[in-house]
């Protein structure tokens, strides 16, 4: 009774445990990605009945410099390229995020310090009037009024009649909005105001009534607009007026049609010699003559007319304030690219030197990595502190001191951010993914490259994310502070470490560790090529990388995409062994050695000691009888029952009895809920290395998560080392050596003793107040 009761517990602990433990990390994602279908197909691909929408503008604008407003109308021509029957379109207004009503400000939270600035307490109120003010929404040939619905950022516009598939519907938009001070309250858009001089930077976008994204996966994307979670677009054509300041220089997305009436001659002339340059930029509008402008201030207006082709948005910079200069970067085809930038003295010396120059490596790295740019320009904007991209236009941070000085870091950061910017014209205004929803699918494969074209502009460039290692110190916050890439945007909390950051370190591991160069990067310009302005989603990403490669690497996108694991490998256990030579001669050998360094018992030490000195004055014959006497000596019955057995072995097996090979067996441990391949590098006592590598399938079928390994050598090893070039972000190394050393101390910090008692709190109030 006792014996069959102790078994039954037995198996049944052990099948429960298992059960609930083992979760495998391999699994194939089928459950978590949608099905595919003709739109979308399993491979990864645009399905053979892939459709998106198109959504043409037509909008005059006008900027007004005196009181900072924009205003506008626009004929929008909606082509409805779906198989659906589309009774009402929604529309986006963006701009609706800065209306005093805003959901932005509702859902923020608010709260009180002890010190608070005026600026604070009146932010908490909104007095800002933004938001759009629309005049009218109507229908283009009959002027009749459309049924609008305003929800916050969204409008929706119920048609005359529905639209039908491959039908197009066009209608009217009069609108105007106060522009936001960007300096004061924020956004990716507004204007900067100079005191010095009295003159405006403006960076204009999400400035007009825009279509939302009609598609096969979420019918209307018409997610409110609430800061975070950036923009879903379609494409389509563009024609634009804008209305300035005549002494103003306008900066935006597409071409220039007008380029008589808004440049001078010699303007003009110097845009064509830039365009073969290929080294210096071009300055076409000076510093000398920004300055000459920024005093004047004209009264007269000017209109900048631009057109853009297959665009997914529109945004323009203004100021009496630009320097301007262009140089040219060829295209594969043979088609040559405008690198342009614009930026007022404040960015000078930093930006003549490097702006332009960035945009065009940026262009020619990144279409190295996935496509020829196919826009015709590439604008890099000076603005204060922030990084924004739009079509060929992108808005970036980076000024020098007043002498004209700039720290190592704003250089960096500089070169950096208009890398990141220019760089986003890939990544989302080509290859167009749903920002509101996904924000890694641009940041972070943008991120990634940046890394790129970082390293190519400088290998030691400082470079703040992509590096395996770079990414430790967040994945081993706490779990409350994180979540899974595949989360909203707007819920994720370190949006920079998250969305950026851990993308791109997990593409760069790809790259590097799990797939190597030739095979990622053949299937990351595959997923890029086939998604070209057209609009992806996670699973179109997941299933291209896979298809192009070869790779399995479902267990990659579960555990670094859908869970906050991390990766924790330790080298638990190192086995050293060597074969028994049984030679009984050999034998005594080796225990001789062996005894010689091995420790001694205290007595046995201290016995040898007085028994010396004992002997010292004895005679020698009887010294000899007593000391001869040796544990490890072969005795005759020793070398007779080897040399038996030895008659008996094959040639391989008397080999490999004489090898005086070390053998180690290795126990590597997976502490971490993550899966990464195992590296390990051996450093041998003649001071050579070598590195082995093997792959993440090491972890199949190992539900307990202990794996070992054999190495055999002839030369001792000194040192194993696990994850030797710190490219899995472990985020635990002091495990990952053995013999395990502390190769870096701790440092400790001196600071001199405080003399007399410490200041309390109502004593350092007192003598604050007497300063005052
Ligand atoms: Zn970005």
């Amino acid at each position: 009774m006792k014996y069959l009761s102790f078994i039954f517990i037995c198996t049944c602990t052990l099948t429960f445990a298992q059960r609930d433990i083992y979760k495998d990390p391999f699994r194939q994602l089928d459950q978590q990605l949608p099905t595919p279908n003709d739109y979308r197909n399993a491979s990864g691909a645009p399905g053979h009945k892939y459709w998106q929408q198109q959504a043409d503008y037509n909008i005059q604008l006008e900027l007004n410099d005196d009181k900072q407003t924009i205003s506008g109308q626009e004929v929008i021509t909606y082509k409805n390229n779906s198989p659906d029957v589309l009774p009402f379109i929604w529309l986006q207004l963006d701009q609706n995020m800065r209306a005093q009503n805003s959901q932005t400000y509702e859902i923020g939270s608010q709260k009180l310090d002890d010190k608070m600035s005026e600026a604070q307490v009146s932010g908490m109120e909104h007095p800002f009037d933004g938001g759009f003010k629309l005049e009218y929404v109507k229908d283009n040939v009959t002027g009749a009024d459309l049924k609008k619905t305003i929800n916050y950022t969204m409008m929706r516009v119920d048609l005359p009649k529905p639209l039908n598939p491959g039908q197009s519907y066009s209608f009217k938009i009069k609108w105007w909005y106060n522009i936001n001070d960007r300096m004061k309250i924020g956004g990716r858009s507004g204007y900067e105001y100079m005191e010095e001089d009295k003159n405006y930077i403006y960076t204009i976008a999400q400035f007009y009534p825009r279509m939302c994204v009609y598609n096969d996966i979420e019918g209307w994307q018409n997610k409110q607009f609430l800061g975070q979670g950036e923009f879903t677009v379609g494409f389509g054509n563009f024609d634009v007026a804008i209305t300035v300041p005549s002494d103003h220089l306008v900066a935006a997305t597409g071409e220039i049609q007008n380029t008589t009436e808004v440049l001078t001659k010699e303007q003009i002339a110097l845009l064509a010699k830039a365009k073969n340059e290929r080294v210096q930029p071009v300055i076409i509008a000076s510093q000398k003559e920004a300055e000459a402008r920024e005093l004047k201030h004209a009264t007269t207006k000017k209109t900048w007319k631009f057109k853009a082709i297959n665009v997914r948005d529109f945004a323009f910079a203004s100021s009496r304030k630009f320097i301007w200069d262009a140089m040219g970067v060829p295209q594969s085809d043979g088609r040559v690219v405008m690198a342009q930038s614009m930026y007022p003295k404040e960015g000078n010396p930093l930006w003549e030197k490097y702006s332009t120059k960035a945009v065009a490596h940026t262009l020619k790295w990144y279409s190295y990595y996935t496509f020829d740019y196919p826009y015709p320009s590439a604008w890099s904007i000076n603005t204060d502190k922030i990084g924004m991209e739009y079509p060929m236009i992108c808005f970036n941070g980076g000024r020098c001191e007043k002498d004209g000085t700039y720290s190592r870091q704003t250089k960096y950061a500089t070169i950096g951010v208009i890398i990141h910017e220019v760089g986003h014209n890939y990544f989302p205004m080509i290859v167009n993914n749903d920002e509101r929803q996904w924000t890694w699918m641009d940041e972070g494969l943008n991120t990634f490259l940046q890394y790129l074209a970082e390293v190519q502009w400088e290998p030691n460039y400082p470079t703040r994310r992509g590096p395996a290692n770079l990414i430790v110190p967040y994945m081993k916050l706490d779990e409350k502070f994180l979540e899974p890439i595949m989360t909203n945007s707007e819920s994720i909390q370190q949006l920079g470490s998250n969305s950026y950051a851990k993308v791109a370190t997990g593409l760069n591991i790809l790259r590097e560790t799990v797939m190597g160069r030739e095979l990622f990067d053949m299937a990351f310009k595959e997923y890029s090529r086939r998604w070209a302005f057209k609009q992806p989603y996670p699973a179109d990403f997941f299933r291209t990388m896979e298809e192009a490669s070869g790779v399995d690497l479902d267990w990659f996108w579960n555990g670094w995409f859908y869970s906050t694991d991390y990766n924790d490998i330790s080298m638990s256990e190192v086995k050293w062994m060597k074969v028994d030579p049984k030679d009984p001669t050999k034998v005594a050998e080796m225990k001789k050695e062996q005894a010689a360094t091995a420790p001694q018992n205290i007595s046995k030490t201290r016995n040898m000691e007085s028994i010396d000195k004992y002997y010292s004055d004895m005679d020698t014959t009887i010294r000899d009888f007593y000391s001869t006497y040796d544990a490890n000596e072969p005795d005759a019955i020793d070398q007779e029952a080897y040399k038996k057995s030895v008659s008996s072995m094959s040639e391989d097996e008397k080999k490999l009895m004489a090898t005086g090979d070390n053998f180690y067996e290795v126990t590597f441990e997976r502490k971490g809920g993550l899966i990464m391949p195992v590296i390990v590098q051996l450093q041998y006592a003649d001071g050579t290395k070598e590195d082995f590598r093997y792959p993440a399938e090491v972890w199949k079928k190992l539900p307990e998560n202990k794996i070992t390994k054999v190495f055999r050598s002839p030369t001792e090893v000194t040192k194993f080392i696990l994850d030797p070039y710190l490219e899995t972000a472990d985020i635990n190394t002091e495990d990952n050596q053995y013999p395990r050393v502390k190769e870096e101390p701790s440092r400790f910090e001196v600071f001199k003793q405080q003399q007399g008692p410490r200041e309390n709190e109502m004593q350092r109030a007192k003598r604050a107040k007497a300063k005052s």
